[in-house]
């Protein structure tokens, strides 16, 4: 807030100069020289924060805002709805110096919206809803897999490109929305594989900075490189092709559960806790929190969701050619999932538990083909997505074109000076 004490004292400066430049216009050659730019203290910033079982008018009050002023402001700040404003709301509050009352509030009304009140001293408190202006720029962040995917991306993107916050919704969308139906980040990564990103950094004219959408990545799971090209399609939503020009996309997802709410899958051989012996293990179990949402991995319909011996509560869905996919040890069903009901990929039909053999809290996920079970995180991604629509074809070759220059590791200066 130091920059608008700057812009008021700008002004003045500027205004002082202009003054010169109007008299020495007549004097002669001598261009004018500028007066030192003075930090002037006109205004003072105060930020304040709403705590919890207060209200708007106990805010306003600790500013000197009380009676039928406090009437007029809450009236001018009518954008806000008294029953949404939530404790932990921050108000920036502007005096001009050594007044008791502010003469401007300003409030986020949301990422896209913030509410200037302004005092007037004949009208009294105006209120106005502005746009938040955003800048895109793209960013590349490019290395080697770390033990994990999130400290591969910690690494990469430090705190001043993306707050945590935002560097993870980053590293969920890689997981999730680019690559979750083909690399499956719980266990392919290896540290020393090649790692490449172009993605896009929102800032906001008030200095705010988020995390937009993935452009490109390359990422490398045992030497075998996958690529990723955004392209957005008709309806707008973000669509990922391979570098061949396929879509990612298939029919099922390999986690049944978010990437986010994961932490681990563990192996298919091992010593039975409950059952106190060794046995193969049929599927695949993530350890996630009690509660954490499971998602359909495909279309189908539900054949069984009830309980049956070891597997405690189940979920078991039929899909297209003569594949089954079964959810156990939940704790409850989702509202509305029973045999027989059609459910969507990535529909949550119940959420994580122990119940039936588990002596704690997890997903144990089976996928059979033709009533044999086989590995999930293996079976689901060959073949291939659906291509990239012909009318856009040439269109997805130059966007590839773009993506794979902003990708490149930067080659050494004196290399790059040779080339030019
Ligand atoms: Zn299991």
């Amino acid at each position: 807030m130091h920059r608008r004490a700057l812009r008021v004292a700008g002004g003045l400066a500027a205004g002082i100069a202009l003054l010169r430049i109007g008299t020495s216009v007549f004097g002669g050659d001598d261009l004018p020289v500028a007066l030192p730019l003075v930090v002037s203290t006109a205004y003072e910033e105060r930020s304040d924060t709403l705590q919890s079982s207060e209200t708007l008018s106990h805010l306003f009050a600790r500013h000197n805002i009380v009676g039928s002023e406090l009437l007029q402001l809450l009236e001018a700040a009518e954008p806000i709805d008294p029953r949404r404003v939530r404790a932990g709301q921050v108000f920036a509050f502007r005096y001009v110096l050594n007044e008791p009352v502010p003469e401007r509030v300003t409030v986020r009304l949301g990422s896209e919206q913030i509410l200037r009140l302004k005092r007037d001293v004949d009208v009294g408190w105006l209120g106005e809803s502005q746009p938040i202006y955003w800048t895109v720029n793209t960013e590349i962040a490019w290395g080697q897999i770390r033990s994990s995917l999130y400290e591969t991306v910690e690494g990469l993107v430090p705190d001043d490109v993306l707050p945590p916050a935002e560097r993870a919704r980053l590293t969920w969308d890689l997981a999730d929305g680019v690559f979750g139906w083909v690399v499956d980040f719980t266990r392919d990564n290896y540290p020393g594989d090649a790692f490449e990103i172009a993605y896009e950094r929102l800032t906001s004219d008030l200095g705010d900075v988020r995390f937009g959408r993935i452009l490109a990545a390359k990422v490398e799971t045992r030497g075998v490189e996958n690529s990723a090209y955004v392209m957005t399609d008709d309806r707008g939503f973000n669509a990922y092709y391979s570098a061949e020009g396929h879509s990612l996309r298939r029919a099922f997802k390999l986690y049944p559960a978010e990437f986010r709410r994961i932490s681990s899958g563990f192996s298919r051989n091992r010593y039975h806790p409950i059952l106190k012996q060794s046995r193969p293990h049929l599927g695949v179990d993530y350890s996630a929190a009690s509660g954490t949402p499971i998602m359909a991995t495909g279309d189908g319909t539900v054949t069984r969701a009830s309980r049956w011996g070891g597997y405690g509560l189940v979920v078991v869905i039929r899909h297209p050619k003569g594949i089954q996919t079964r959810y156990a040890h939940m704790r409850s069903l989702a509202s509305g999932i029973h045999a027989g009901t059609r459910v969507r990929q990535s529909q949550v039909i119940g959420y994580v538990g122990m119940s039936g053999l588990a002596n704690a809290p997890h997903l144990h996920y089976e996928f059979l083909k033709n009533g044999r079970h086989v590995d999930p995180r293996t079976a689901v991604r060959f073949g291939e997505g659906d291509p990239v629509p012909k009318a856009r074809r040439a269109e997805f070759d130059s966007l590839k074109i773009q993506y794979d220059r902003l990708l490149a590791p930067p080659a050494a200066p004196t290399i790059a000076a040779g080339l030019d």
